[in-house]
């Protein structure tokens, strides 16, 4: 089995050329072969006419049969001669030899042929002949019978039959030369693709494939190369600043109980005050890794599609009182209110559990981000097919220039406020989280609106089937 594209086109290229050619040249031969055996016949066709006319002119010029027969050979072997130098001519009646002209080389017809046919064309021993009957009437019937050698003809014939033998080679081997050339050449790009492809690693992605032609196949294909190669840069891209957030999120809280520790250590001696105090540092700063090694672990699963969402029928209502709840403890602490406006029943089919998490993602933002007095509110409107939550802070609101990325991983605006307090990782990992669970559920996440005195973030749900709450087991 040939591997090589080239050679298979190229292959098949003069495969498909060789037989046109055979075919369409066995065609043109046949053709001309059998024109020059139809000219010999024309040739000969024309001779008996010519000469029954010359023939029965001169009858009729010199009124009589016998004056105008031996009028008629002399002419035959003068002008008839220069006029027919090839064909032989003999004119029979009643097997009476009227006249006879030989043709250049002094061959005759001979007697064998006279008696073939009384008329049409036929082929004797390397000769052509052609007959012809006339009858003059009162003066009887007259056989005109012409032939002429087939060697010349025989001899083009075999002339055409070596130009096709030699030609349809020659015409092969230039196709295979020219097919190859051509293969080479629309294949070239394909090599190009290929060995910049082959040079392109994680370290160099950013490099791509020459676009030469960007109108046809291979174009495109190029074209859809560098997209593939854009999105892998991308995800690359991402995957280096994962990485490095995420260790420095870990270092963190890690060196800052490690100096704890050494610090305490330093001193032989501490007061039960001191060692309570470091150990509560600690405490702190490993409740905070927990967290963020928590998060990057949901999201990791996340990203894998190993989350499995356990679907239950609950009331979103319900859910959103009792969230709102827990973050009125959080608020209480920063002098934040948080209320919940009248809300509609709202039977959800959803993970009750995540949603909780993204409930309280919100609420926990709301109030870490809102100014002391602040007051944060929780909205749901119930839409035929889908559930929105509005929940509205009075925080400062978040600078135009960061609004595209507070939904990206270990994004934050400002790292010491978000750090100060509540139950979220305060790592950046919130919102990446709540987003994930709203998409989860074919919902969506958004921010709402933000300005100096506040913002609101909104959280579309699927809605449920329309049972009523106390069906619900
Ligand atoms: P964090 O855990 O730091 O709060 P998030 O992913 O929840 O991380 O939020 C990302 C960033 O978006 C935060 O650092 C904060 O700057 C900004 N942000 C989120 N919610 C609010 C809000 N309600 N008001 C103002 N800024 C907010």
């Amino acid at each position: 089995m040939i591997k090589s594209i080239r050679a298979r086109l190229t292959l098949w290229y003069v495969a498909v050329f060789s037989v046109i050619l055979a075919v369409s040249g066995f065609v043109v031969f046949s053709r001309l072969a059998e024109s020059r055996y139809q000219q010999l016949d024309s040739r000969l066709e024309l001779a008996d006419r010519v000469l029954a006319a010359s023939l029965k002119h001169e009858i009729e010029e010199h009124e009589g049969k016998a004056p105008g027969e031996a009028s008629f050979r002399s002419v035959l072997v003068t002008i008839h001669q220069l006029t027919f130098p090839a064909q032989a001519v003999t004119i029979v009646q009643d097997g009476r030899k009227v006249g006879l002209k030989p043709n250049l080389g002094g061959r005759t017809i001979s007697d064998d042929a006279l008696h073939a046919r009384r008329g049409g064309s036929w082929s004797e021993h390397g000769w052509r002949y052609s007959a012809l009957q006339v009858d003059l009437r009162q003066h009887g019937t007259y056989l005109f019978v012409a032939g002429e050698s087939e060697l010349d003809t025989e001899h083009d014939v075999a002339a055409l039959r070596r130009t096709f033998l030699l030609g349809v080679p020659i015409a092969v081997f230039l196709s295979a030369l020219g097919g190859y050339w051509l293969a080479r050449k629309s294949l070239a790009p394909v090599v190009v693709i290929s060995q910049t492809v082959e040079s392109i690693t994680s370290r160099n992605l950013e490099r791509r494939v020459p676009i030469l032609n960007p109108g046809d196949e291979l174009g495109l294909l190029s074209q859809t190369f560098n997209r593939l190669l854009e999105r892998l840069g991308h995800a690359f891209e991402q995957q280096r600043r994962f990485m490095a957030d995420a260790s420095h999120e870990l270092r963190t809280p890690v060196s800052v109980a490690h100096t704890a520790t050494e610090v305490t250590l330093e001193q032989p001696h501490r007061t039960e005050g001191e060692y309570r105090e470091a150990l509560q540092i600690i405490d702190g700063q490993l409740k905070r890794l927990r967290r963020v090694v928590e998060d990057m672990f949901l999201l990791a699963r996340a990203d894998s599609g190993a989350v499995p969402l356990r679907w239950s029928k609950f009331y979103l209502d319900e859910l959103l009182v009792d969230t709102a709840k827990a973050a009125r403890v959080l608020g209480a602490q920063r002098d934040v209110d948080v209320d919940v406006e009248p809300m509609c029943e709202a039977l959800c089919c959803a993970d009750e559990s995540l949603v909780r998490q993204m409930a309280m993602i919100l609420l926990d933002n709301a109030v870490k981000y809102s100014q002391p007095e602040g007051r944060v509110t929780v909205r749901l409107r119930c839409g035929p097919s889908d559930y929105e939550i509005f929940v509205e802070d009075t925080g400062p609101g978040i600078p135009e220039e960061h609004r595209p990325f507070i939904f990206d991983r270990f994004y934050r605006v400002d790292t010491a406020r978000s750090r100060a307090s509540g139950t979220s990782s305060g790592a950046g990992l919130g919102l990446a989280i709540a987003r994930w669970v709203a998409e989860a559920h074919h919902g969506t996440l958004r921010l709402e609106s933000t300005g100096p005195s506040g913002s609101v973030f909104c959280a579309t749900l699927p809605a449920g089937h329309s049972t009523r709450r106390n069906e619900i087991s």
